[in-house]
């Protein structure tokens, strides 16, 4: 499943490529996919792509009508999906679910096999993203004050892997990340009731494992590509996440998994401590 990096790494992309470019049209082949009226989408063609923002695993593309009127078009990539810039004209995939093309020609095609990944609509507010677009309102993990982190993370009952992947606490990490950071930090994935140091260098350890990874083009575990449809690296660099058996990078003990809350953990039993 995409997480922070790997949507960043998309924006990144989707910003070099349609950003200042318009909308000529858009064709929305399995409406299910769409959570809005899709006689919304009526509005877009001829917008200007005028901006593109992430908030957690959210991509929103900032579309401004010939009118002035504008648009957040938002995207999740659920499990598997995927945008991609293709040339005028070129194959859809199987699961092709909506294409925009721009006024260069090129476009953008929505994919996503599993369905979990959707797409919306809805008018831009004044400032920050559309409140009817549901983006989870935890904190953005490359921003968030240490203060702030610890006021959302002490004294919380459940594991802090669990904390961690809460999106109502903070926004982008899922199970790839949460195992590599709390690696790093050297805390155990079923630790709770966190000490107020050890978060601060939990905090620290997400921010050098997203930045890595970011510059990294994001993890390509199962079926992740960018928007030019290139995989990302990171995944050669984890230490723990899908390293079960194997040797731990830093003291050679074997990666252990285990399943908390329903989701599988990785860690060094080690390396990190409760
Ligand atoms: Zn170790």
């Amino acid at each position: 499943m995409p997480e922070l990096p790997e949507v960043e790494t998309v924006a990144r992309g989707l910003r070099a490529g349609i950003l200042a470019r318009r909308l000529r049209t858009v064709d929305l082949l399995r409406p299910s996919i769409f959570h809005a009226d899709p006689a919304l989408l009526a509005a877009l063609p001829g917008a200007e792509c005028v901006a593109i923002h992430r908030g957690g695993k959210y991509l929103v593309l900032e579309l401004q009508a010939s009118g002035g009127a504008r648009w957040h078009l938002l995207a999740h990539l659920g499990m598997s999906g995927r945008l991609c810039l293709h040339p005028s004209g070129a194959a859809r995939v199987p699961h092709t679910h909506a294409v925009f093309t721009w006024d260069d020609g090129r476009e953008l095609h929505f994919s996503d096999p599993r369905r979990f990944g959707r797409l919306a609509l809805a008018p831009a507010p004044a400032s920050g993203f559309a409140p009817a677009l549901a983006v989870a309102p935890g904190a953005e993990p490359l921003e968030v004050s240490e203060a702030e982190f610890i006021r959302r993370f002490r004294a919380r009952n459940a594991p802090i892997k669990n904390a961690l992947m809460n999106q109502k606490l903070l926004r982008g990490l899922g199970n790839i990340y949460a195992d590599e950071s709390l690696f790093r930090a050297g805390l155990d994935p079923r630790a709770r009731r966190v000490s107020r140091p050890r978060l601060a260098r939990l905090r620290l350890a997400i921010r050098a494992v997203l930045r890595q990874a970011i510059a990294a083009g994001g993890s390509s575990i199962s079926d992740y590509v960018d928007s030019d449809g290139q995989p990302g690296w990171f995944h050669l660099r984890h230490r723990v996440y899908g390293r079960t058996g194997q040797p731990c990078r830093r003291c050679a003990t074997p990666i252990r998994r285990i399943v908390l809350a329903g989701r599988s953990a990785h860690f060094c039993p080690q390396c990190q401590r409760r």
